[in-house]
């Protein structure tokens, strides 16, 4: 399959809208509702098993019914460790989507509102639907660079949030393209990428194609063999901002399996997780709507929970 397009963004009247403004705002003033902002949260007060309350990085300690964890995937598996949760599964299967980008010499300054412009959505050789170039605008201040962005969206490598006890910290190590399928799709968004920025229609904009942040033009690409390819991605490759999978959710008999069906953590009792920590996978998307839709479906099986505990 293959298609082009322009990004959706969420956006109202011509503003970008965050998930804050979406979901928050139209709540107004509520008793049962109140927002600590700067808060950060040290750990999880256990009663053994049982979570009753958050314990702020100040010391001071919130008792409550329940605790709902959503601290994004590299420090929700940080939270549950430094809590004392213990599941083998927490911080494993950490996923992001590889991308490496062309940047785009531009012959004029451009300007414009919208970073993200155009998607261009196609299989490589063996997947399906499973790479991307996406476009970006601006991605310096002199207005003289864009970029269009490789990307491999089916992602089969996997990393980690390894948890430092003597610290209480964690570090995040993806292990990008470390496998095989992943680097052969990168090979092929690659060529693809490439062929499309020395496309007549890109190169009516963009005096010339840069392949690092040292200037090396790209023109190397054209005829690049597979391995010049692998060492530049392994060298090139970055995260796409999608951290994802390390706390996933599963079968409560999965050793592995950080949360049950329910975003319940598997073994402990009143403590959920809700973020893109327990996708089991990476979409072949961007997260951000992925994980609106976990918040919501989330939400909704809390209530459930609660109402049935009334
Ligand atoms: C720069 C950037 C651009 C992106 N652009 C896009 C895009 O265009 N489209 C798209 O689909 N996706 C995009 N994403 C990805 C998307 O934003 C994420 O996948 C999504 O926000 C993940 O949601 P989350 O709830 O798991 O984590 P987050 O949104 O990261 O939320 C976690 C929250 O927990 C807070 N937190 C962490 N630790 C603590 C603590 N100890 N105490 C208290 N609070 C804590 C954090 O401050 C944060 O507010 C982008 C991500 C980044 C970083």
């Amino acid at each position: 399959s293959r298609g082009a397009g322009f990004c959706s963004l969420t956006m109202s009247g011509g503003v970008r809208h965050s998930v804050l403004e979406t979901y928050f705002a139209p709540l107004g003033n509520r008793p049962n509702l109140a927002v600590r902002v700067n808060a950060l949260v040290e750990s999880v007060v256990m009663d053994a098993t049982r979570a009753v309350g958050v314990r702020l990085a100040g010391g001071e300690c919130i008792e409550a019914r329940g605790v709902v964890l959503c601290a994004g995937a590299l420090a929700t598996p940080v939270l549950l460790r430094r809590s004392g949760i213990d599941r083998p599964g927490i911080g494993t299967g950490l996923q992001d989507h590889p991308s490496i980008a062309i940047t785009l010499a531009l012959q004029r300054r451009q300007h414009s509102a919208i970073r993200i412009g155009a998607n261009v959505r196609m299989s490589s050789q063996k997947g399906n639907a499973d790479i991307h170039v996406l476009s970006l605008n601006e991605t310096d201040e002199s207005g003289m660079f864009g970029a269009l962005i490789a990307g491999v969206m089916r992602v089969h490598s996997r990393g980690e949030v390894k948890y430092d006890s003597i610290t209480g910290t964690g570090i995040a190590m993806f292990n990008q393209l470390s496998d095989e399928r992943d680097k052969e799709a990168m090979r092929d968004v690659v060529r693809f990428t490439y062929a499309l920025a020395s496309s007549q229609s890109v190169s009516s904009i963009a005096g010339s194609l840069l392949s690092d942040a040292n200037g090396t033009s790209a023109q190397w690409i054209g005829d690049a063999t597979d391995s010049e390819i692998d060492d530049w991605a392994l060298r090139q490759v970055g995260a796409y901002s999608h951290a994802a999978c390390s706390c996933a959710m599963g079968n409560s008999r999965d050793d592995m399996a950080v949360v049950n069906e329910r975003a319940e953590v598997i073994d402990y009792q009143d403590l959920w997780l809700c973020d893109a920590s327990i996708l089991p996978t990476l979409p072949r998307a961007n997260t951000h709507l992925p994980v609106v839709m976990v918040a919501n479906r989330v939400s909704e099986m809390l209530l459930e929970t609660l109402n049935e505990s009334r």
